[in-house]
């Protein structure tokens, strides 16, 4: 599959008045064309300001980034904006951010459409689609009010998915619902995916939602730490995977960078009783292996 994504030591500093903040510190990452990944970290670890970037909110520090093969570095404001609104799709955690109060399900749907770059598009038939898609065309007439969060959070999906984004990007999209809510987010993410071929990137807290995509990768200190990938048996069976142990289903892997510098689990440094920072290694012909 073609890359949709990607990332070359890419930087974030943040300055405020008297510090900086590195948010990013070369980060590494290759998104391919119509994958289903999501990004977990601990809080503070950067996955917002990596969304932030792709979406184009966010302009790097330093590094490299294309997208669909067009690097966002060069983008005029211009350009930038029509990325924005054609070929990203953004969905927060929080729905105010994504909706309009005084508009109906509806209308908010049909927002972004008038910055679609496909003009042949019938705005009404596309919202109904849309609302079809999302399981609320019953609700189409209701303000936001009138919508529970979870309704708001499906609404939301649709105005991302308005203009046929290549991409669909979720911060915590489920940080805000009850669990059936989540469940139903995650099948229709599953679902758009799959039938929609857009590549969906998920930042999340949510371990039942990382469990239940392909690839989740691990973000600590504005790097990748780790990545797990579901095993090639549940492949088919991702639809199931709710029946069994994320051990069981996918398998974890660490990151060698371009130097050929890994980073070992905590743990598994623990488990070996390793605390000095200069270990032996050595090569059996097959394994390299690191003691103390
Ligand atoms: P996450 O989404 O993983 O919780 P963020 O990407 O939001 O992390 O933040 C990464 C780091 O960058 C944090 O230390 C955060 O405080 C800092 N940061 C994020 N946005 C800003 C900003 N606009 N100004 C200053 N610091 C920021
Ligand atoms: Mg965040």
């Amino acid at each position: 599959m073609p890359e949709m994504i990607k990332c070359e030591g890419l930087v974030k500093i943040y300055k405020t008045e008297d510090i900086e903040v590195m948010a990013l510190q070369g980060l590494d990452l290759t998104i391919e064309q119509g994958e289903l990944i999501a990004i977990i970290g601990n809080s503070g670890s950067g996955k917002s300001t990596f969304l932030n970037m792709v979406g184009g909110l966010e302009r790097p520090s330093a590094g490299r980034l294309f997208v669909d093969g067009e690097d966002l570095f060069q983008y005029t404001d211009e350009q930038l904006k029509d990325y924005k609104q054609n070929t990203v799709g953004f969905v927060w955690q929080n729905n105010a951010r994504n909706l309009f109060p005084y508009l109906t399900a509806e209308q908010n749907i049909m927002v972004p459409m008038q910055f679609a770059k496909n003009k042949n598009v019938n705005k009404k038939d596309r919202a109904k689609e849309l609302l079809e898609m999302v399981g609320l065309s019953h609700k189409r007439d209701r303000l936001l009010h009138q919508l529970s969060g979870g309704e708001q959070q499906r609404i939301a999906i649709a105005i991302a998915l308005a203009n046929q984004p290549k991409i669909l990007l979720a911060d915590e999209p489920t940080g805000a619902v009850d669990m059936k809510t989540s469940n139903m987010i995650q099948d229709m993410f599953r679902e758009f995916n799959r039938e929609l071929g857009v590549t969906i990137v998920i930042v999340t807290h949510d371990l039942s939602l990382s469990n239940k995509v392909n690839r989740v990768v691990s973000i600590r200190d504005g790097k990748i730490s780790s990545e797990r990938l579901i095993k090639a048996d549940y492949l088919s069976k991702i639809k199931e995977l709710d029946n069994f142990s994320a051990a069981d289903t996918h398998e974890e892997y660490a990151i060698l960078d371009k130097n050929g510098r890994v980073q070992i689990p905590h743990d598994y440094l623990e488990a070996a009783g390793i605390t000095d920072n200069r270990v032996k290694i050595k090569m059996d012909g097959t394994n390299i292996i690191i003691t103390k």
